[in-house]
């Protein structure tokens, strides 16, 4: 079965950056299952992946505007210390929730001082050119389910950042 709009797609992945250090990989790990053509992925991965079938190995070089974006300099802020509750230390480095604008958000702070904390909303991926080696390990029909909710679920309970319910 080939890739195309709304085929549940498995992958195992290896994601290294410009200077070829490994970001994020499956290894390890169930290959990651996606519906594809439903914005599940990243859009540059997710194009190079159409009409590829189980077994494909590729290589895929994802630029910023086709990935994570570009960075954005008005996503870094100064905040005061208050806004942390319940963190007694904060150090550069340190991710947290956030509630943005444009809804919930992982922040890294990225300097500290005094009171003063600089925390940077950008994508830790964003500005950063991908490359992907991908091996496509199965390529299925979604369910009726997964189509409505646009995305994937697996055996072992569902992974639903949006909060919604299967019952
Ligand atoms: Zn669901």
């Amino acid at each position: 079965m080939q890739v195309a709009k709304d085929k549940v797609v498995a992958i195992d992945y290896v994601l290294t950056g410009p200077e070829g250090e490994v970001l994020d990989s499956s290894e390890g790990r169930e290959p990651l299952a996606y519906l594809h053509g439903n914005g599940n992925i990243i859009p540059g991965l997710e194009q190079a992946l159409e009409g590829h079938a189980e077994g494909d190995k590729l290589d895929v070089t994802v630029k910023p505007e086709e990935g994570y974006g570009q960075r954005d300099d008005a996503m870094i802020q100064t905040v005061t210390r208050d806004m942390f509750e319940g963190a007694d230390k904060i150090e550069p480095g340190m991710r947290f929730n956030a509630m943005s604008n444009h809804g919930p958000r992982i922040v890294t702070v990225t300097g500290v001082e005094g009171d003063n904390i600089t925390v940077d909303a950008n994508h830790p991926l964003a500005g950063v050119t991908l490359k992907f080696a991908v091996e496509i390990k199965d390529v299925r029909e979604a369910t009726g389910e997964e189509l409505e909710h646009g995305h994937v679920h697996t055996g072992d309970g569902h992974d639903h950042e949006d909060g919604h319910d299967h019952e």
